[in-house]
């Protein structure tokens, strides 16, 4: 066995939260190191990729690995092992820049009213902190991705400061549905978007050839590459194709190192003062759970016993 690599901070996984955490660190001086399961994607194979196949599902670009899976669309039960009535069909990247790469790059803001169902409609739970508490952190988020919006349309939830970026003009069919809705309850709205609409932030405009899902072809729209590119200039460090497999924590609990394992099979460690765990929403909690000792037999960070559970998505109705 090797010695331990050392850090300030190891981040796992490097998407979207990864990236930003790794840019903020690295840029207040820290020795950040991200560990990344998957493999860099070369943006031109991942087009050729979509082309080439039948069934255009948002993950047709980046065919699975064996060394990092990730959920497949048109076969949920390949990855996901799922009980109960419910069964989440929606899926997530395992790439360098995670699942940024073929998400649609939407950036609606929750409702106020959202954080208060218990109170205003007797369902759910109350969260601990309000909309207000929350938005000036909406805009430091907007402003990072490069958000393209209206700032005059009110989408109901109040903005302390304009979009960065002028809203991206609504197309043809959109005007039209507008204007047959026109005596209608319903109003059509565009959403804001991580979408360029003029140059920014050294990427193009968007140019409106529309496969944001899976990929976009000129970088028009924001991935979590942006943020990675600008922590590794400020000095962190990435390891890709290399998957944690336990973390390991000290006497209270508290992470002190991990494991992880590389694609040509070499086993390594490294230790830390902080982990941060970026892996999303299901790959998090399954880490955790799957390193479990004695002393912690529910798995880390699991004193609840809700960790893992309780999984949602949002709805939506696409046509
Ligand atoms: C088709 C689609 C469209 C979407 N569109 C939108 C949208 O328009 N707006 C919106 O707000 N959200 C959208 N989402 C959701 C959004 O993409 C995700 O919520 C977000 O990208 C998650 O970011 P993350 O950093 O938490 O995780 P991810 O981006 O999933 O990154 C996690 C990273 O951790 C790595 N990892 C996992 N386990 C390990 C391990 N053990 N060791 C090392 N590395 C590991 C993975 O390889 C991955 O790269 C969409 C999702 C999908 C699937
Ligand atoms: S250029 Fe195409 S893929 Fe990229 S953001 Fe614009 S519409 Fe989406």
């Amino acid at each position: 066995m090797t010695q331990p690599l050392q850090a300030d901070i190891v981040i796992v996984g490097s998407g979207i939260a990864g990236a930003l955490a790794a840019h903020a660190l690295a840029q207040a001086g820290l020795d950040v190191v991200i560990l990344e399961a998957g493999q860099p994607v070369d943006r031109a194979q991942a087009l050729q990729h979509f082309w080439d196949a039948a069934g255009k599902a948002p993950d047709a670009a980046y065919p699975a690995q064996p060394q990092a899976m990730h959920p497949v669309s048109d076969q949920p039960d390949r990855w996901y092992q799922q009980a109960g009535p419910d069964r989440f069909k929606s899926s997530y990247l395992k790439v360098v820049g995670g699942t940024t790469w073929h998400w649609l790059g939407t950036c609606l803001r929750l409702l106020a009213s959202d954080f208060q169902t218990r109170t205003r409609y007797g369902y759910g739970v109350d969260w601990p902190i309000s909309y207000e508490e929350l938005e000036p952190y909406y805009c430091l988020a907007e402003q990072a991705l490069g958000v393209s919006g209206s700032s005059s349309e009110d989408l109901g939830s109040p903005r302390s400061q304009p979009f960065l970026l002028p809203a991206i003009p609504q197309t043809y069919l959109d005007l039209e549905l507008a204007r047959a809705l026109a005596d209608t309850p319903f109003r059509v709205q565009a959403t804001p978007q991580a979408r360029n609409s003029v140059v920014h932030d050294q990427r193009p405009a968007c140019c409106g050839s529309s496969s944001c899902i899976p990929v976009c072809p000129v970088q028009a729209k924001y991935d979590a590459t942006v943020h990675l590119k600008k922590a590794q200039a400020a000095g962190a460090r990435l390891l890709d194709q290399s998957t944690v497999v336990q973390l390991i924590p000290d006497a209270r609990g508290k992470i002190a190192s991990a494991r992880f394992q590389r694609w040509d099979q070499s086993e390594w460690h490294i230790q830390a003062r902080i982990f941060i765990l970026a892996c999303n929403a299901i790959e998090t909690p399954r880490l955790l759970l799957a390193s479990h000792t004695a002393a912690w037999p529910q798995g880390l960070a699991n004193r609840s016993d809700q960790l893992g559970r309780n999984l949602m998505d949002h709805p939506t109705q696409l046509s």
